[in-house]
């Protein structure tokens, strides 16, 4: 009787820790957080993002053949896809290698096998977010300093490649020049179709975005003012971004 009595509490006990489960485990899985829509970079040739979730088998192959190590796997506090690849541009861009290697490297088809060079990236669309803040508006010439966080984060890989050293060497030439960074460091064949410095009403020079973007987020990285005066939309072209704003 005994035995009857404490296997109904183990059951009773192990029920409540069920049901409260189920209860936990359903909060996270429906909370508003989890489930908002991811908006992030992707590497380049990503398809949407409903079939990005989909296709992709978080191999990490692309993220092993990037010589910038742009690409990084999402963990939990980055929403719902654990453990596939984005880039964050405020940390380390996508540099648009000639063949792009990362699409080469993905078997699944959630990288796309048409993006085959850099003019066939579309990650998303430039945009001069903070215009206040622009060196080149207010005619400020580029701090000494500026290149820390570009070196802080080469030298936390393990291994620099040889692309990594020449876009720091390239980078590193710009300091106490006026600040066209964004235009100068664009990595696609032909930059003048993506961004150009153009002149300001206020006597500077302003960044100005064209279709040719393909989003790769260099000029977020680049840009030497606190928070990013240049950002990328994630996944917007440049008709959806500025058809109403010219
Ligand atoms: S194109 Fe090159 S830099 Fe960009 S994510 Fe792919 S491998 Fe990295
Ligand atoms: S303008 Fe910026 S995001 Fe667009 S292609 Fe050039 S560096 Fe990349
Ligand atoms: S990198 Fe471009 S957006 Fe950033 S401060 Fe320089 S000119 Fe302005």
């Amino acid at each position: 009787m005994e035995k009857v009595k404490t296997d109904k509490r183990e059951f009773i006990k192990y029920s409540t820790l069920g049901v409260l489960g189920l209860v936990l485990g359903g909060g996270m899985i429906f909370s508003p957080y989890v489930l908002k829509a991811e908006n992030r970079l992707r590497p380049p040739g990503a398809v949407d993002e409903k079939k990005f979730l989909a296709l992709c088998i978080k191999c990490g192959q692309c993220l092993q053949v990037c010589p910038y190590h742009s690409i990084k796997l999402t963990d939990m506090a980055h929403g719902h896809g654990i453990g596939t690849p984005y880039i964050d541009a405020d940390e380390r861009a996508c540099y648009a290698c000639n063949a792009v290697p990362c699409v080469l490297a993905c078997p699944s088809g959630a990288l796309d096998h048409h993006c085959e060079k850099p003019e066939d990236i579309r990650m998303g669309i430039a945009v001069l977010e903070f215009p206040d803040t622009c060196l080149a508006i207010s005619k400020t010439p580029i701090p000494k300093g500026f290149n820390d966080k570009m070196h802080k984060y080469t030298n936390s890989v393990v291994n620099i490649h040889e692309l990594e050293e020449k876009l720091l060497e390239k980078f590193d030439q710009f300091e106490g020049k006026a600040c066209t960074l964004c235009a100068d460091m664009c990595p696609i064949p032909n930059p003048l179709s993506a961004i150009e410095m153009v002149a300001d009403s206020g006597g500077g020079q302003r960044p100005e975005i064209y279709s040719g973007c393909i989003g790769c987020g260099a000029c977020q990285d680049v840009c030497p003012t606190t928070i990013a005066s240049i950002v990328v939309k994630p996944r917007m072209t440049y008709d959806e971004y500025y058809s109403n704003k010219k």
